[in-house]
């Protein structure tokens, strides 16, 4: 085994996502601490543009596989276990995101190496340590991975995106792929696209389940009117095909940064929490005091959504 890092960037539709970049610094940090060498492998798309991409500061090789066009989840899990036997990494970093956490459990089980999901930080001092957030962000544990070997998924926007160009050295690598397997991708379709960006957004108005009803969603839309604001939601907002899935925030919707996000009726679950933990001001709505939205909130009104909007719809308008 080396004491190597290896990190798996993410593409979708011809651009390297953010979240690689992230890797790097991750995987940056891991390396230097474990003595190896960070490799960065990219799958799949125009791996010759990706791979100068990726050739940022503190990366040291760059292995490009050439095979599909979008992610394929049969595809990467070879590639990567091809990957994993040539350079018998310490560890392997991968993004938490949906499609690390569609190819990450496969590979840990093929390569039978333990995983840690959604890691907040890592450290290495003679074994890997990986934070995590439970309890709805209010606790973070520091958690000991055993085993030689060992994978992680790293949750998008807590590391800075690595910057500077390298000088690592791009190759490609033929791993071998058995093309003849389960699933194809016959296309990709962005789910909503042509409506907002609510990533792009300054001022979020954002709706959970204690609307109760699509029928009130027009007493928000008010809301969102008079202060020029962006819509999106919880999850069940989505999941009810109240609105479209690119206005979900969270952990398996988008991560907003905006100036001002208002959540109503919104509990603030960890995986909620996750997309918008970053606002630079938060304000919560919501009926019952205890609810872990008002532990990150920076203002909170305890009150029915039903009379507090339509007062603020007066208020502002
Ligand atoms: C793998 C996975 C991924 C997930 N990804 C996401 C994600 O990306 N985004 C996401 O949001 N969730 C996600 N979830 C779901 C998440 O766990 C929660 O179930 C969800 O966030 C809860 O949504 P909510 O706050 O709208 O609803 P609830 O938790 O039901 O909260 C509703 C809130 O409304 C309040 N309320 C009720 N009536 C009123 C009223 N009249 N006035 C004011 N307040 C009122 C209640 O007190 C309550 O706090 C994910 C879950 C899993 C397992």
């Amino acid at each position: 085994m080396s004491s190597d890092v290896l990190a798996v960037a993410e593409h979708r539709r011809g651009e390297i996502r953010d979240v690689s970049y992230e890797l790097i610094t991750a995987g940056h940090h891991l390396a230097n601490d474990t003595g190896g060498d960070l490799h960065l492998a990219v799958i799949g798309g125009d791996t010759e543009r990706f791979g100068e991409d990726l050739n940022r500061e503190g990366v040291d090789y760059v292995h490009t596989v050439s095979e599909g066009e979008e992610f394929n989840h049969d595809i990467y899990v070879q590639a990567v276990e091809a990957l994993h036997a040539e350079l018998d990494p310490e560890v392997v970093l991968m993004p938490n995101s949906v499609n690390g956490l569609d190819y990450a459990p496969a590979v840990a089980n093929r390569l039978d190496i333990p995983l840690a999901t959604d890691a907040v930080g890592v450290d290495y001092d003679g074994g890997l340590t990986v934070t995590r957030e439970m309890y709805g962000s209010k606790v973070e544990t520091t958690v000991e991975v055993g085993g030689d070997q060992q994978a992680v998924t790293i949750r998008g926007a807590e590391w800075p995106a690595a910057e500077g160009v390298g000088d690592a050295e791009i190759a490609e690598f033929d791993a071998d792929i058995d093309t003849d397997v389960g699933s194809t991708v016959t296309g990709f379709e962005e789910v909503g696209s042509g409506d907002v960006d609510i990533s792009e957004a300054d001022f979020i108005v954002s709706i959970g389940r204690g609307i109760e009803e699509e029928e009130n969603l027009p007493l928000i839309e008010d809301l969102v009117e008079a202060l020029d604001a962006t819509l999106a939601s919880s999850r069940p907002i989505v999941d009810n095909g109240w609105l479209p899935k690119n206005r979900q925030v969270g952990q398996s919707g988008k991560v907003v940064t905006p100036k001002v996000y208002l959540a109503i009726g919104i509990s603030g679950a960890v995986q909620h929490v996750a997309g918008m933990k970053g606002s630079d001001t938060i304000v919560a709505v919501n009926t019952d005091p205890n609810a872990p939205i008002f532990d990150i909130a920076d203002y909170g009104i305890v009150g029915d959504l039903f009379e507090v909007v339509p007062e603020l719809i007066e208020e502002f308008e």
